[in-house]
């Protein structure tokens, strides 16, 4: 008899055996401050800044509370402006200290196993802020970007999400047409668009349009998480909500 078929995003006793014996050859250290246990110790995740309002109730970049105190109804100028593709977005911390720490060891360091502790901090901001989204949907990173860092860090942070909140994954209904340089690098928001323009493309899909939750490391000006909402509303698919695991502010 073959074994049973494994359902997406349901540990296996293998993997977690695979994981207990990777932690005693690699033990967990903080990213933060080096201790040994945990990927993010609890005095550096209590050091982290957490996004809280008053914030943008679109982009969630913070903004000032007025007088008669903050409002979380209140929309920045620029997403009143310019609105995003995107309804919402929202993060657990800002990109700094230990928060920063994760990301990189996730993206640049290879510590892939980072992207749990990261989606248990994702999962908490989602269980209190709960979109109305069916499905989850990863960023995708361009072929040449996927290959040599072995793995996308947003479908890893995806995957674990989707195992703790129970939500489906979306399968590959983005693709990335060409990889943009690192956001920072671009000076303005001009700049910025024009690095995201026609990446991002929707494949044909026979399932019917779903209301998704972009998934993302880090949110920096908001465009790439802008462009990829606006191919999938365009092709049908939407509403768009986006969660990352850390913005910066
Ligand atoms: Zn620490
Ligand atoms: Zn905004």
């Amino acid at each position: 008899m073959s074994p049973p078929r494994q359902a997406a995003g349901v540990p296996s006793v293998l993997s977690v055996t695979w994981e207990r014996a990777l932690d005693l050859v690699f033990p967990r250290r903080c990213v933060g401050c080096g201790a040994f246990g945990d990927f993010m110790c609890e005095a550096c995740l209590a050091a982290v800044p957490r996004a809280q309002p008053p914030r943008c109730r679109v982009c969630w970049m913070p903004v000032l509370s007025s007088a008669e105190g903050p409002s979380q109804a209140e929309t920045c100028e620029r997403c009143r402006l310019h609105p995003p593709a995107f309804k919402a977005a929202r993060c657990p911390f800002v990109y700094a200290g230990a928060a920063r720490e994760a990301v990189h060891a996730l993206k640049y360091d290879g510590l892939s196993a980072v992207a749990g502790t990261m989606a248990e901090a994702m999962a908490a901001s989602l269980a209190a802020w709960r979109p109305p989204v069916a499905a989850l949907l990863p960023v995708p990173l361009a072929g040449g970007r996927r290959r040599s860092r072995g793995y996308n860090q947003s479908e890893l942070l995806a995957r674990e999400l989707s195992r703790l909140s129970g939500l489906p994954l979306a399968g590959r209904l983005l693709v990335r047409r060409k990889a943009s340089p690192p956001q920072a690098r671009a000076a303005d928001e001009s700049a910025r668009r024009a690095n995201v323009e026609g990446a991002f493309a929707v494949r044909r899909s026979a399932e019917p349009a779903l209301p998704l939750l972009l998934i993302d490391d880090v949110m920096t000006s908001g465009v790439t998480l802008d462009a990829c909402a606006r191919a999938l509303v365009t092709a049908g698919h939407g509403p768009v909500y986006a969660l990352t695991f850390a913005r910066e502010d």
